[in-house]
């Protein structure tokens, strides 16, 4: 269902006031032929409104040729910002960039965000956008979350369906999202709510059962019969199950990358504005898949790339694992269970 321009307006207005945006900043709106033309038009006003110095950058589209889906995530790493230097010491030279094509996994991110510059990266459908809109609240549930996380020596993780896995963590950084852009040199992506780190590289071990209802992206369709994947030093040795397990087996083969089938990010959702349910009311052309990878109690994980975070995998395969119905544990202390957010946790969940 569409929402008004004003609307949106007023969404985008919110959310750079949240990202601190002043008057007489420079803002460069980076798109692509993938860009939501509202969203754009939005941003701009939104930004004018509140003083800022608008560019826009847009670039060509790039790796249609070589990806199996049209999600703008399902093939990463090479970006239209590769190799394009004048593009990108123009994005460097901005205050923020609004990435409405989505920059994800790319170095050249990475050298943006190094210099100072904010980026927020929003893509989803301008009525999701409304519907999410960042708030105050999320970054402190967020916050108090990663607080615990980044205090774990490890993450167990097990479900009734026959996951038990273990993530020895503290090698990599966190990532906290909430959906806004406070601080100089910070990403984050508008809509969101969640945390995640990544395991030490090649410590990942045990089994994961994805059930009936779980997702993996870019399919972004409901499982219906489980895939039981094996995991040892790191990485995906086995996917077995029935069609949904064939189904991620041809996909992933196709990479041709053993790097594909590394564990990248684990983590949890937070966001009670988002909705499980919301993918099957979707083409999933039409999504990301955000509310997926943040309704509260969700376990998310990532197989592919650690690049972002200064690990050595940079797959082009990005596939993201949102799980229903799992306890998350870090050093013995649920955060999740069984699909519900606990402790403080749950008393500070995002409304
Ligand atoms: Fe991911």
């Amino acid at each position: 269902m569409a929402v008004s321009d004003t609307e949106m307006v007023n969404a985008w207005t919110k959310v750079l006031k949240l990202s601190k945006l002043q008057e007489g900043q420079s803002v460069a709106i980076l798109t692509d032929p993938s860009t939501n033309l509202q969203t754009l038009a939005t941003a701009i006003s939104a930004s004018q409104g509140l003083g800022a110095i608008v560019t826009r950058i847009d670039l060509p589209a790039v790796n249609g040729g070589k990806s199996l889906s049209r999600d703008s995530s399902s093939y990463v790493g090479t970006t239209s910002l590769s190799g394009n230097h004048s593009a990108l010491a123009a994005l460097k030279a901005c205050d923020l960039v609004l990435d409405l094509m989505l920059l994800l996994f790319s170095p050249e991110q990475e050298e943006i965000l190094r210099g100072g510059t904010k980026i927020l990266l929003a893509v989803e459908p301008p009525e999701i956008l409304v519907r999410l809109i960042p708030t105050l609240e999320d970054r402190e549930a967020v916050l108090i979350a990663a607080d615990k996380l980044a205090a774990a020596k490890t993450m167990r993780v097990k479900s009734a369906a026959g996951t038990d896995i273990i993530f020895p963590l503290g090698s990599y950084p966190l990532l906290k999202e909430y959906g806004f852009v406070d601080e100089p040199g910070r990403w984050d992506h508008w809509p969101s709510g969640f945390v995640a780190t990544w395991p030490t590289d090649r410590t990942a071990q045990g089994t994961i059962v994805l059930d009936s209802g779980d997702i993996w992206t870019p399919r972004k369709t409901y499982i219906n019969t489980p895939i039981k994947l094996t995991v040892r030093e790191g990485y995906v040795t086995s996917i077995e199950g029935g069609l949904d397990a064939d189904l991620l087996k041809d996909y992933m083969e196709y990479f041709n990358d053993p790097d594909a089938y590394a564990i990248s990010h684990v983590g949890w959702g937070l966001q009670k504005r988002a909705r499980w349910s919301v993918l099957g009311l979707y083409n999933r052309e039409s999504t990301l898949g955000m509310d997926a990878r943040s309704f509260a109690g969700n376990f998310l994980f990532s197989l592919g790339p650690n690049n972002e975070v200064g690990g050595s995998n940079n797959s082009a395969c990005h596939i993201d694992i949102p799980m229903r119905n799992c306890t998350v544990t870090l050093d013995g202390v649920d955060v999740v269970q069984k699909g519900c957010l606990t402790g403080d946790g749950a008393s500070k969940t995002l409304n």
